[in-house]
């Protein structure tokens, strides 16, 4: 299965969040192909310099906006948008804690506003979603016909609630207004320009690897993840939006290390002489999580490419700069 690719030079892309970790390199990834991209983003958890290098860009432009506010009144939001990917949402376990209102209104409102833009524009609108629709899984690895387990009062839940929130809105907008959707379910993806302090284990071991400090392992460390490097994410998330699925369909890697496993490999590869202790394991932390990325590859020829080793060597080097 080959996707042909739809959006490219000429086309207009709106991308929300377009300053965070994922979108920033979601949006390098259109510009080389030639679209024009306008990024809104309100910098709770993003930051300009993870766009600072386009700051020459005459396709990008970028704009501070709040999306659950709705769409502001700018030059560059009056003509019409191709495809719009609403990628705005903080997403660390320690924005569950401190922003939760927030997540629940981008979640909610920005996604609204996002959808009514589409219709207007009929223009393809790309949701990102997470893993953790599948909360706590009882069922190993996820396909995306599972409906998932989530506690709606746990810390975790204003940001699963909101996602599955989304994925409901997306699919209503699909149904109700004919709207060209996809729904893309992100697992775990760590590379260059996370946050060192973003409270997810890859960014806090590498930090602490760095620092010589002790690697803080939680619960007994034997949890596992599946992890992905950006890159692979990117390519996942364009192809899916060149095809004409809707989704939901998960993307990541199917290879699972345990968080022990991890914080091994980190200290190893960083050169690090940190020693690893184990810590309190924080509420609703899932088990294992794991995509069924039979999907993925069925539907949309992806495969991820870049092993655990080549991609945590690439963030320790950014890390370390
Ligand atoms: P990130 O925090 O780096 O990026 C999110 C961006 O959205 C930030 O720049 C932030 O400032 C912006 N934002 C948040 N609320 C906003 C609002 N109301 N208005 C405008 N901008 C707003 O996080 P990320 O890890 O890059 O995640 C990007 C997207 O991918 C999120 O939607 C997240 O839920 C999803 N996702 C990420 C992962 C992952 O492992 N990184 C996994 C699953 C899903």
């Amino acid at each position: 299965m080959s996707v042909q690719q739809r959006f490219g030079e000429g086309h207009r892309i709106l991308v929300s969040g377009g300053a965070g970790f994922v979108p920033s390199h979601v949006v390098d990834a259109l510009l080389a192909r030639g679209c024009t991209i306008v990024a809104l983003d309100n910098f709770v958890t993003g930051t300009k310099d993870n766009v600072a290098h386009l700051a020459a860009e005459p396709r990008f432009t970028l704009i501070e906006a709040d999306v659950a506010e709705g769409l502001p009144a700018h030059p560059a939001l009056v003509e019409r948008f191709d495809a719009i990917l609403h990628m705005a949402s903080p997403a660390s376990p320690t924005d569950f804690a401190k922003l939760p209102v927030e997540i629940l209104k981008v979640g909610s409102a920005g996604t609204l506003a996002l959808l009514d833009r589409a219709v207007a524009d009929s223009a393809r609108f790309l949701m990102a979603s997470t893993s953790e629709a599948y909360g706590d899984p009882a069922v190993h690895p996820q396909p995306e016909s599972y409906w998932g387990n989530v506690n709606p009062i746990g810390v975790r839940a204003v940001y699963d609630e909101a996602k599955r929130f989304s994925e409901a809105a997306t699919m209503a907008y699909h149904r109700f207004h004919g709207l060209d959707t996809a729904i893309v379910r992100i697992f775990n993806t760590y590379g260059p320009r996370m946050r060192p302090d973003d409270g997810r284990a890859i960014p806090t071991f590498i930090s602490q690897a760095l620092r010589g400090a002790p690697i803080t392992v939680h619960g007994t460390g034997a949890q596992t993840r599946s992890i992905t490097y950006v890159d692979d994410l990117v390519r996942g998330i364009l192809l899916l939006l060149d095809s004409r699925e809707t989704g939901p369909i998960n993307c990541g890697t199917e290879h699972e290390v345990t968080m022990l496993e991890l914080a091994e490999l980190i200290v190893k590869l960083a050169g690090s002489e940190s020693r690893i202790e184990l810590v309190e394991r924080t509420a609703d932390d899932p088990e294992k999580r794991r995509p069924d990325l039979t999907l993925a590859r069925t539907l949309l020829g992806y495969e991820p490419r870049i092993a655990p080793e080549e991609g945590l060597r690439r963030t320790i080097e950014f890390f370390g700069q």
